[in-house]
């Protein structure tokens, strides 16, 4: 079993270390929330007081925060206080920059790291099912795999550094501007005097067919779990999705990729978010698109 320092125990974090505590591992942990480490206490985790102590004399420190210039600014804190051998596993959704700069401050002190953002949502990271999508070294990615265990469903190696940001950049954008097709179908079946029922009967057998609206129909009925049924209550928060967004234009951008879809996709969940919906499923934004005529 390991020894492993996690900083960063909030929605996700909090879960995954108590699924590390769960399967053996000793688990140190920090975060700047009382609330946070209280919870990680009660899980099973020894409450560190600095980042640097729960770095320290550890096999693996894994981050798990909010955006790239935490996590850069942790790995400042505390690569030079932790062993050489320590193995750094980033699961923070960051942009791609900054993941690979994570990566060349770890190789400076000669450690193996590796970038693996994961997607599954809060509910995954309880139940241990959590997808990661790594980039890295493929000796990182091995020496990470047993690690990740107990919290992963699933393990993608993507390629170099940067990888796993990028794949779940990249699919998020898939799922965003998805959802917004799909809610625009809905939209316009209601108008033209269509049942939920029958379009989702003919979308979901033929080619219209997606996880947008198989797995999370924005509207309620067709899929009982589907976060329609429930007041749009998340699920996968609209801020998150912009947040997404958000990472995946600034890194199409950098590389002058065509991301129109994309692009417009980041303006419609940020005028919901301005709305005060931020905090809303994202299939909410059918209820955004049945108001305005256009977004
Ligand atoms: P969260 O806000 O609940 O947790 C982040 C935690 O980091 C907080 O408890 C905060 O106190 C702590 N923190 C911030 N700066 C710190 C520092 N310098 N040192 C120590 N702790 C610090 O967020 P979350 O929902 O757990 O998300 C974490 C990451 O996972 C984000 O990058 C997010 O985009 C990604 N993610 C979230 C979901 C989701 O459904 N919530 C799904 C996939 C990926």
């Amino acid at each position: 079993m390991a020894k492993i320092g996690f900083i960063g125990l909030g929605n996700m974090g909090g879960p995954m270390a108590a699924n590390l505590v769960k399967a053996g591992h000793e688990v140190s942990g920090f975060d700047l929330s009382k609330d946070s480490l209280k919870l990680a206490a009660d899980n099973g985790v020894e409450v560190c007081q600095s980042p640097i102590e729960a770095a320290r004399a550890q096999d693996v420190v894994i981050t798990m925060l909010p955006a790239g210039q935490h996590v850069l600014s942790v790995y400042g804190q505390i690569l030079s206080e932790a062993d050489k051998g320590t193995l750094m596993i980033d699961c923070s959704t960051i942009d791609v920059e900054s993941a690979k700069q994570a990566h060349k401050h770890a190789q400076d002190y000669d450690m193996l790291s590796i970038d693996a953002p994961v997607s599954g949502g809060v509910g995954g990271a309880q139940a241990g099912t959590l997808t990661f999508m790594a980039g890295g070294t493929s000796e990182a990615f091995e020496k990470a795999e047993e690690i990740l265990e107990p919290m992963a469903g699933r393990k993608v190696h993507c390629g170099d550094d940067g990888a796993g940001q990028a794949a779940k950049i990249c699919n998020n954008m898939i799922l965003g501007i998805s959802m917004i097709g799909v809610c625009e179908a809905f939209a316009l079946g209601e108008k033209l005097g269509l049942s939920h029922q029958a379009l989702f009967d003919v979308a979901s057998n033929s080619s219209g067919q997606c996880w947008s609206l198989t797995t999370y129909c924005p509207v309620p009925g067709p899929v009982a779990t589907s976060p329609a049924n429930n007041e749009y209550r998340p699920g996968f928060a609209v801020d998150l999705m912009l947040k997404d967004l958000r990472l995946a234009q600034e890194a199409a951008q950098k590389v002058s990729a065509q991301t129109h879809l994309g692009a417009h996709a980041a303006q419609i969940y940020g005028l919901l978010s301005d709305l005060g919906e931020g905090g809303k499923d994202f299939s909410a934004v059918i209820e955004m698109l049945r108001k305005s005529e256009k977004a």
